[in-house]
């Protein structure tokens, strides 16, 4: 064979190749050998963009110490040839980030210093060494990245990730504090969903009250948050072991986030998984969090996105710890990103855009209680 014929025939199975995994505007320029992020690269430019929306919630929303009818959210665009990835800052008081502390955030990054959206790890590199914190704000730009960048692509993110789009698992759906009416009338509501999320670590009077209101309700399993509520281990340990003769089936940040020798005695002897949630904020907490905590929820606005949620995936499996995904209250945007690694998780609460009355995406959905994804390039959203 001649050199000319086995270069031809490499760069046509080059081009082939890379058309397979592409949208049709893209399989053109590949089988030009050209990809899009190198065409006119000198007048392309990233431009992002933002704005406040506070997202109403249904119900008042009641964890162990705060109540709150709304949620601040600031929502971001990357425009970039055309094409507009979507993300979102969603900020829960109680996390310390404002619309205000966000907006300023992202008035300091300036993407015009990267030729391509591609660079996503040299971008959020970047956008991580701005300011130390802000992580809701960083995972506003990480999302509208990965958006803008699968929809370059032509491809989801779950099949980017090489993930099977049909392993999925039950969301729950969370019962705030409340009156045992409202819990009755909360938990009804409840049911299209496989699992309940309550909120406990109030007080011992409320906690029992919570679980055996649901109970005269349904049989369904329920998971339980303490948020950081009880304050002895042997309280703990004894709380735990009467929740799992109630069909409670792991326990989510049953004392301080700062109390891990307390926390991994009480795991030591616990019938039920515990996980670490508000202990586990990024990538660098998790291996400390070894053998204190069965498993650790990983959440996009603690952890600045999609990027590093994606290594802590990895990280957690290599030290064989459980793997769940969170959320805030947010709409179906940063829920949609989220879902993309719901194949990588055991549980699964993804219920922050069922939680309000305004969702202005629609994207990743619930199907028999299920996290279903779609086929959507991105995070798989639609502005509504
Ligand atoms: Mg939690």
């Amino acid at each position: 064979m001649t050199q000319s014929r086995r270069n031809f025939i490499k760069t046509a199975s080059t081009a082939i190749a890379a058309a397979a995994v592409i949208g049709p505007a893209e399989k053109i320029l590949a089988a030009q050998h050209v990809f899009p992020e190198t065409v006119k690269k000198s007048q392309k430019k990233m431009k992002l963009s933002f704005r406040p929306f506070n997202a109403e919630m249904k119900h008042v929303f009641t964890i162990a110490n705060s109540s709150r009818t709304s949620t601040p959210i600031v929502l971001t665009e990357i425009e970039y040839d055309g094409i507009t990835g979507y993300g979102e800052a969603a900020m829960p008081p109680y996390l310390g980030e404002t619309q205000s502390s966000a907006i300023d955030f992202l008035k300091k990054v300036d993407l015009g210093r990267f030729s391509s959206p591609f660079m996503i790890e040299d971008i959020m590199t970047y956008v991580d060494s701005i300011a130390s914190n802000n992580t809701a704000a960083k995972a506003a730009v990480d999302i509208a990245l990965h958006d803008l960048v699968g929809k370059l692509i032509g491809q989801p993110w779950w099949k980017i990730w090489g993930f099977d789009k049909n392993r999925t698992v039950s969301t729950s759906f969370t019962v705030g504090l409340d009156t045992e009416e409202i819990v009755r009338e909360k938990t009804r509501e409840a049911s299209p969903y496989n699992i309940i999320k309550v909120k406990l670590g109030r007080d011992d009077k409320t906690d029992r009250m919570m679980i055996e209101t649901i109970r005269s309700v349904t049989d369904k399993p329920i998971c339980v948050d303490a948020n950081q509520g009880w304050k002895d281990k042997n309280y703990a340990l004894d709380m735990i072991h009467w929740l799992s003769e109630r069909n409670v089936r792991m326990i989510e940040q049953p004392m301080s986030r700062y109390m891990l020798d307390e926390t991994a005695w009480i795991t030591e002897r616990s019938p039920l998984p515990i996980f670490a949630d508000e202990a586990c904020q990024r990538l660098t907490d998790i291996q400390g969090l070894k053998g204190a905590y069965s498993g650790i929820n990983i959440k996009l606005m603690k952890c600045t996105g999609m990027r590093e949620a994606r290594e802590m995936v990895t990280v957690a499996k290599a030290l064989h710890m459980k793997l769940m995904i969170g959320c805030m209250t947010e709409t179906s945007c940063a829920i949609s990103a989220a879902a993309q690694l719901i194949s990588q998780m055991e549980w699964a609460d993804l219920d922050g855009n069922l939680l309000i009355s305004n969702d202005c995406f629609k994207g990743a959905e619930i199907c028999d209680g299920k996290v279903k994804l779609n086929d959507l390039p991105g995070i798989g959203v639609v502005k509504l």
